[in-house]
């Protein structure tokens, strides 16, 4: 909330609910076919002809997913956008309209919900995303999120968790472990700035790491970049909870067990830096740290040469016959995988 304290503040309760939704969705332009009726109607009309229809909802929660003390409103509505497109390519697909449900109290003024607006629209103009529709009500504590995105996928192209087979290859896109360790740099420099309001820190060295925590991108390029190469995944998810966690879920679901080697995940520099600064592994941080948003899938071995040398694309391991997941580390250790993926149902 700090960046609003120079800006107008205009109460919500003047302009009424009718009157913010004509504010926030006023400029709003159509982009896909498949939407035929967008935001003005009782409902959304979509047409997807003879595709599957995918849709996917992904809560946000004040105090539980995000604190707004380090958290640039514009940055979370944007986030709430693209951590739903995220789940929608997950299956192969490709997102293309989004409904967003907002419950705000009213120390929220009406600039501060169009900032959040404003994030969630750039990342439907960046995705190539409809916005069609939604909902605002007043809460009573915290601000919630609620998006809903929908997209669509060819029948014979779904990919789902439970397609994994003995012998596939484990694939993880992009770098993991970041947005953890974006968390935890946020999360330090808060505590130091409620002792000391007048510290500025330079963030600077945390820049990459702060991005993937605050305004993550999901994997829109991967659903095409798999076609173009002719590859067809046995099983996908998307990355939101940690690799070891979702790992799980694939091995579980497949009824398959798997094998992933240390020194192949993928970690970027400023994740390894930073995560020896806070004397933790960066290991830890890609196994249990959640939030990065790539895709991991898995792949039969015959398309292997299709996907070698690909920058966006680093095999990890495999699939194996016998049940439970394992991490084969650099001295050779063979450690069992626990689903230690942040849950939000637990207390922390
Ligand atoms: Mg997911």
């Amino acid at each position: 909330m700090l960046e609003n304290n120079k800006q107008p503040k205009t109460d919500l309760g003047k302009l009424g609910e009718f009157g913010l939704i004509e504010k926030l969705t006023r400029d709003i332009k159509i982009v896909n076919p498949q939407t035929i009726k967008g935001v003005g109607d009782d409902a959304a009309v979509m047409n997807f002809k003879d595709k599957n229809v995918l849709a996917s909802t992904d809560l946000l929660v004040e105090g539980v997913h995000f604190n707004l003390a380090y958290h640039p409103l514009k940055h979370l509505g944007y986030k709430a956008a693209v951590v739903n497109f995220s789940d929608i390519y997950a299956m192969n697909g490709f997102a293309s309209q989004l409904l967003v449900g907002l419950a705000v109290s009213n120390r929220f003024p009406v600039e501060a919900i169009e900032q959040v607006f404003e994030g969630i629209k750039l990342a439907c103009q960046i995705y190539g995303v409809d916005l069609v529709g939604g909902d605002t009500t007043s809460s009573t504590s915290g601000l919630v999120l609620a998006p809903t995105a929908t997209g669509w996928v060819e029948p014979g192209k779904t990919v789902y968790r439970d397609g994994a087979e003995k012998n596939d290859l484990i694939v993880v896109t992009g770098d993991l472990g970041a947005a953890y360790m974006g968390l935890l740099v946020l999360q330090r420099e808060n505590e130091v700035f409620k002792v000391n309001p007048k510290h500025q820190p330079d963030l600077s060295k945390y820049s990459y790491v702060i991005e993937r925590q605050l305004k993550p991108e999901a994997r829109k390029d991967i659903p095409v970049l798999l076609r173009k190469l002719d590859v067809q995944p046995t099983s996908m998810i998307d990355i939101s909870d940690g690799l070891s966690s979702e790992i799980l879920h694939i091995t579980k679901q497949s009824g398959v067990g798997a094998v992933i080697y240390e020194n192949k995940i993928p970690i970027d520099p400023q994740t390894i830096l930073t995560a020896e600064e806070f004397h933790i592994s960066e290991i830890t941080a890609a196994l249990n740290g959640g939030e990065d948003y790539e895709l991991l899938f898995t792949i039969k071995q015959k398309d292997y040469d299709k996907i070698k040398g690909n920058p966006n694309l680093t095999v990890i391991g495999h699939i194996t016959e016998e049940p439970g997941a394992y991490l084969i580390t650099n001295d050779n250790q063979k450690l069992e995988l626990k689903a230690q993926g942040w849950n939000a149902l637990e207390n922390e």
